[in-house]
């Protein structure tokens, strides 16, 4: 199919994230990838700064990868995982209970990020059933927030930057505190907790978990606060008898610069997600992890398991994939390499600080972000982007990129040189 019958079609009858079908923006073809290269159908070569939103953290097409995922297809793409069990999924537990934090005991696999934080919502709902206290249905939250885009994830994203507005009336409700103004590398104060502390004063004995994305709140605001704050949010969900769950879709891997995001704040959660770079950005796949206490808790009373199990759970594929990225990050000395890309994001995209549209600019890990004073225009920039060379998607007024681990140096500064050019503009 030529270029422009593919693009026709597309702009039809395909749905995009996020998109009309009646008006669609532009989209461009890619026909395949390569490192940090994303090669479009008409040759043109753009340095991927999104690493398709924060998965695809070995870059494309990785001969570490392909590898895993060819040797496993010929043994089995797929199997129920009801009744059945196999060596990727169980390597897989293996590896990744061996890294996370040191209290998570038993893993759940699922087909996608949202389904994960799904899980987890449910984990809480039944921990608390089961415990007799049946007044704990709700969730708080922090405003600001993301966390997908299934039901229940959407009644925890933020109800305006959430981009679920739509749908309030509908969605069940939940407490939101005002996210943490409180910078990443500041103290917490008192007053700055405060508004967290009084919600669950109030009301914590219907208040099953309190679910947030540690340290960077991604979709909802490219936002990094207080380590301090959430070692104190950790604190009160403890002390009020709440449970914590961390959603570290986005964060996980290394992309703050730790492993996960929990561990600058030092604390444990008592469920955890994970998703996007489990499979180094191969395949829809993710996990919820919990305490030994919670998973028992949860089996312990009337139905005695855990009422999800969907289709591809535990998919071979997937699990297998996800197990050679896991050694892929094992072998990075992940603080060492994403410092480094710190380094040169906070060195190169200072100056834009100084650029009149810019509202403020900030790095943290792998992740640097400008923030604009208006919103951008997506299809106008998007192109302008393009043209130079460069993949980079933003939203609203926020302008950022998160590059695979693997980018060079030079490759970097590509990006940033672009990214700079741009901005300085529109
Ligand atoms: N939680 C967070 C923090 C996310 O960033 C995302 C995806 N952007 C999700 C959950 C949902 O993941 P998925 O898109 O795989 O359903």
């Amino acid at each position: 199919m030529d270029t422009t019958e593919l693009l026709k079609f597309d702009r039809e009858h395909i749905w995009h994230p996020y998109t009309s079908t009646t008006d669609p923006l532009p989209v461009y073809a890619v026909k395949r990838a390569e490192g940090v290269y994303l090669e479009l159908a008409d040759g043109r070569r753009l340095i991927d700064g999104m690493s398709s939103w924060w998965c695809e953290v070995h870059g494309y097409n990785h001969p570490v990868l392909n590898a895993a995922i060819e040797k496993q297809l010929h043994e089995m793409s797929h199997v129920m995982f009801g009744g059945i069990t196999h060596q990727p999924a169980v390597e897989l537990a293996q590896k990744i209970l061996a890294i996370a934090p040191r209290n998570m005991d038993k893993i759940f696999f699922s087909d996608s990020g949202s389904v994960a934080v799904e899980v987890a919502m449910k984990m809480a709902l039944q921990y608390w059933y089961a415990a007799g206290r049946e007044k704990k249905k709700h969730f708080m939250t922090l405003t600001k927030g993301y966390h997908g885009d299934t039901w229940n994830a959407m009644s925890v994203c933020d109800p305006v930057t959430g981009m679920h507005g739509i749908f309030h009336g509908c969605l069940p409700v939940q407490y939101f505190v005002e996210h943490p103004k409180c910078r990443f590398g500041s103290s917490c104060s008192a007053e700055d907790i405060r508004p967290f502390q009084e919600c669950l004063e109030q009301h914590h004995e219907t208040i099953a978990a309190v679910i947030l994305e540690p340290i960077v709140q991604g979709a909802g605001g490219m936002w990094f606060y207080s380590a301090d704050y959430l070692r104190q949010v950790k604190e009160w969900c403890d002390k009020f008898d709440v449970l914590l769950i961390c959603d570290e879709i986005a964060t996980g891997f290394g992309r703050t610069g730790k492993l996960w995001a929990v561990e600058h704040a030092e604390i444990e959660p008592d469920i955890m997600c994970i998703g996007k770079a489990i499979t180094g950005g191969y395949m829809s796949f993710a996990a919820t992890m919990t305490s030994a206490r919670v998973a028992e808790g949860i089996c312990s009373c009337n139905p005695y398991v855990f009422m999800h199990g969907p289709t591809f759970m535990g998919n071979p594929l997937a699990c297998a994939v996800a197990s050679a990225s896991v050694d892929l990050i094992v072998s990075y000395d992940v603080e060492r390499k994403v410092g480094a890309i710190e380094k040169q994001l906070r060195e190169e995209l200072a100056e834009a600080h100084n650029f009149p549209q810019v509202e403020d600019v900030r790095v943290l890990g792998a992740i640097g972000v400008i923030e604009m004073k208006e919103p951008v225009n997506m299809g106008e920039i998007q192109a302008m982007f393009v043209k130079e060379g460069i993949w980079v998607r933003p939203f609203g007024k926020l302008v950022y990129i998160m590059p695979p681990f693997i980018i060079t140096p030079e490759e970097l500064h590509c990006l940033t040189t672009g990214l700079k050019k741009v901005v300085s503009q529109i």
